[in-house]
């Protein structure tokens, strides 16, 4: 055999990639040291981590030493970092949406890799920085936009590397840098994702560890960044328990939490397109979305009718029979006592309608996106943010009621509604009711995110905390420069 090996072989050529290996090899271990209480090490450097740590302390210094090292780049080169990351969501999104879709075993493959595509092409980048002047007789004050230092992040499993993904883009065009706690049923794509990021970035501009993550991450490494004193700001996606101890912390959080969005369809509704809007959002990635659809209020005059529009647009409805086996089955109780409530069986939680089906003993095409049936609004299905393609239908009189309605099942999370109506004023009048931060009218849920609508897209929409879909504007601090007298080149000014 002809095959070279290092120590014996004359001819063999020491390569690029060898040396390179040999030096990763050596920084690694170099830099497994850490620091602790978030006083980041002088002596150790994190360089060829690419981002994968086991504990907070470390992950926070390494952080802390990138952050040091981007506040002495230009925006130019953060824009440089960003479509590193973009490049690879994009060309690597088929691998990388294949890993977390065997990883986590919830959504559809198809959107899991359209997610990072669309993310890698739409996040808002360095291009959303904006500085802002007044200028008049006493000078000029420009406010600019800082960033705060190393973000300690949430990330939820219904989309783990997307979430990381978008943060990234966000915080690092923001000039800061991201340690992740990953849900633990997304983490290795997390940290995978993570390390292919940071390589590319390292070897272009020689900076590592701008994105770290918990390469074994739990509740306590998530506790450890809420209260560690090198996290400057706080960003959480995910339900509601990790929505209320984000909102406990000792430091600023921005807080994307949970959603049950209604939709209400009213008898001026184009019925065919609402049926399409609906299956398009609500199914989308098996309705793990926290904008999705996740009920429906139809007004009696077209609730016959709309029905036929979603039989027509595809969905598979359910008789009264097997929407109750389904409900015995997809939703469980969890808790004790005056803390016992409903949430979607894990067996079910992101299944394809065809896995739902079946768990009742129902034989539909593997293809189909949605099934839904009628109910009333006490189905578990209507209070609960169920994640999986089976859509409630609830009939009610008017549209007054069908507003009440979704204004009570939204639970007061205050984070996505969708109307379906040609009447303006139905529209504003849910507009107000409800109070959302994205309320869509005539269209599926993801047209909000500028998919398919107007605006920008993120898959942080911070609702309690009220930034709203985030850019990287909301991870920066304002601050003002102000030149007094001067600079001001209009008229006279205070200096005559
Ligand atoms: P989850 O709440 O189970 O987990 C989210 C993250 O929080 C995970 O990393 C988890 O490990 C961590 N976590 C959970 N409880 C915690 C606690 N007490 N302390 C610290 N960390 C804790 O949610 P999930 O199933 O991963 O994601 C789905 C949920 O996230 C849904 O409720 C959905 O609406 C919400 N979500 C919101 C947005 C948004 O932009 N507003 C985006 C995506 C998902």
């Amino acid at each position: 055999m002809g095959t070279a090996h290092p120590t014996r072989d004359k001819t063999m050529q020491v390569t690029e990639e060898l040396i390179r290996n040999v030096v990763e090899r050596v920084l690694a271990q170099v830099g497994t040291g850490g620091s602790h209480n978030g006083s980041h090490s002088t002596c150790r450097s994190h360089r060829g981590r690419f981002g994968v740590f086991d504990n907070v302390d470390d992950a926070v210094a390494a952080a802390t030493e990138a952050f040091e090292q981007l506040s002495e780049r230009t925006i130019e080169d953060r824009k440089r970092i960003i479509d590193h990351i973009r490049r690879i969501s994009i060309e690597q999104c088929v691998e990388l949406g294949t890993m977390e879709m065997n990883e986590t075993r919830i959504g559809r493959l198809e959107h899991k890799i359209e997610k990072l595509k669309t993310l890698g092409e739409r996040t808002p980048g360095v291009e959303f920085l904006r500085s802002e002047v007044f200028s008049g007789d006493h000078g000029l004050a420009v406010i600019e936009h800082a960033p705060f230092g190393v973000i300690g992040c949430i990330t939820p499993v219904t989309h783990s590397l997307p979430t990381i993904t978008g943060n990234a883009v966000s915080m690092i065009a923001g000039g800061n840098t991201l340690v992740v706690n990953p849900h633990p049923s997304g983490k290795l794509v997390a940290a995978e994702g993570v390390r292919r990021f940071n390589e590319a970035i390292y070897r272009d501009l020689g900076i590592d560890n701008l994105i770290c993550v918990i390469a074994e991450p739990t509740i306590d490494s998530a506790d450890a960044i809420f209260n560690h004193r090198g996290v400057k700001l706080i960003c959480v996606t995910g339900g509601p328990a990790v929505a209320r101890a984000a909102m406990k912390a000792s430091k600023r959080a921005i807080v994307a939490g949970p959603g049950n969005p209604p939709v209400v369809v009213d008898e001026t509704a184009d019925l065919d397109r609402a049926a399409r809007s609906i299956i398009q959002g609500g199914a989308y990635d098996n309705n793990l979305l926290c904008i999705a659809e996740k009920e429906v209020f139809v007004v009696s005059e077209v609730f016959d009718a709309m029905m036929a529009a979603m039989d027509r647009a595809g969905a598979v409805r359910l008789n009264a029979r097997e929407v109750d086996a389904l409900t015995k089955v997809a939703i469980t109780s969890v808790g004790e006592g005056s803390h016992k409530h409903d949430v979607p069986h894990k067996d079910f939680l992101g299944q394809d309608a065809a896995v739902l089906a079946r768990g009742i003993g129902k034989n539909i095409p593997a293809k189909t996106e949605m099934i839904f049936g009628e109910t009333d609004e006490h189905n578990p299905f209507v209070p609960v943010e169920q994640m999986m393609p089976f859509l409630p239908f609830v009939r009610v009189r008017d549209v007054d009621e069908a507003i009440a309605k979704a204004k009570h099942y939204e639970h007061g999370f205050r984070h996505t509604a969708i109307i379906h109506s040609n009447n303006v004023r139905n529209m504003t009048k849910m507009g107000r009711a409800l109070d959302t931060t994205l309320f869509v009218k005539n269209g599926p849920c993801m047209s909000s995110l500028g998919l398919g609508g107007e605006g920008y897209l993120s898959f942080s929409i911070a609702t309690p905390t009220g930034e709203g879909v985030t850019t990287p504007l909301t991870f920066t601090r304002e601050r003002r420069c102000s030149l007094i007298d001067d600079l001001c080149i209009l008229g006279a000014g205070a200096r005559g």
